[in-house]
């Protein structure tokens, strides 16, 4: 088990990526606290996590809240040698069409959130401690529409290098997952039905060199191997899981 001891905490830990690492991190050993807002799902992902979890209701852009979440993770497991920084929304923000309320949302949530979720852990971090963050494609693609999203997630990128030769004297690693077009719930207001859905996997699929979809478990997989003690000489690094779709010109 490569998380055998190891305590982890997840943002946005009740559904998709989230939830798929948070899984494959008790499979691995760890114990694991989740966050989100959402009660009814965090209570499903408990269940389906086990003893080795503890959910926590947490919104990622209320700092207080996420001083709280970390506290109580380092009370029921003990300091932290795991933090993935996951929590995230799309938010249209299309030029010409965008309050500045729903930029600074994504602004707040994507990379701000980030910051603080990190700040929060700090005081409860071991050393030797991995810090995953999760980015995206789109801050390299520049999908039209995304402009708020694009922006913070490149701004995880230099974030995530200044973290790391902050905490590079303590052994701790702050690297970065990029992950593709993923088959998860961030889609329900892009494509609301099945049909709308299997159109736009069809369109990302067609972007992408392997010519399919993530799944959740393919980034899951990635964020595993950057928390564990294989990736023990991997400092800040954007890792893309995208079957390809940044690669090609
Ligand atoms: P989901 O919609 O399945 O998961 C998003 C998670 O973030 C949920 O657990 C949600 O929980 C949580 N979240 C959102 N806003 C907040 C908030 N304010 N406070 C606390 N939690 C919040 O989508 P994914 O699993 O796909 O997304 C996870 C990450 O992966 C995001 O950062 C996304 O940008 C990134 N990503 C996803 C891609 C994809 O194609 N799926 C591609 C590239 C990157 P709740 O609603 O309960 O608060």
């Amino acid at each position: 088990m490569r998380l055998s001891g190891k305590t982890a905490l997840i943002t946005g830990g009740n559904s998709g990526i989230g939830l798929a690492t948070a899984k494959l991190f008790v499979t691995e050993g760890a114990r694991v606290t989740i966050t989100g807002r959402d009660r009814a799902r965090l209570d499903a992902a408990a269940r389906e996590l086990g003893a080795q979890a503890l959910a926590v209701e947490a919104d990622v852009t209320d700092v207080a809240a996420i001083e709280n979440a970390v506290a109580r993770a380092a009370e029921r497991f003990g300091k932290l040698d795991i933090v993935f920084a996951n929590a995230g929304i799309p938010g249209a923000t299309p030029l010409g069409g965008t309050s500045l309320a729903a930029f600074e949302q994504v602004i707040r949530t994507n990379l701000t959130a980030v910051f603080f979720t990190v700040q929060a852990a700090l005081p409860y971090l071991n050393d030797g401690a991995s810090i995953i963050l999760n980015g995206s494609v789109i801050s390299v693609l520049g999908n039209p529409g995304f402009a708020a999203y694009a922006a913070s997630k490149a701004g995880l990128r230099g974030m995530a290098r200044v973290m790391a030769s902050e905490l590079s004297p303590r052994n701790i690693r702050v690297n970065v997952v990029a992950p593709g077009g993923a088959r998860t719930p961030i889609w329900k207001d892009t494509a609301p039905t099945d049909q709308a859905m299997a159109v736009l996997e069809k369109r990302i699929a067609a972007a992408t060199p392997l010519g399919r979809i993530a799944e959740p478990e393919h980034i899951a997989k990635t964020v595993l191997f950057l928390a564990s003690d294989d990736a023990a000489h991997i400092q800040s690094a954007e890792i893309f899981v995208d079957g390809g779709a940044t690669g090609s010109p």
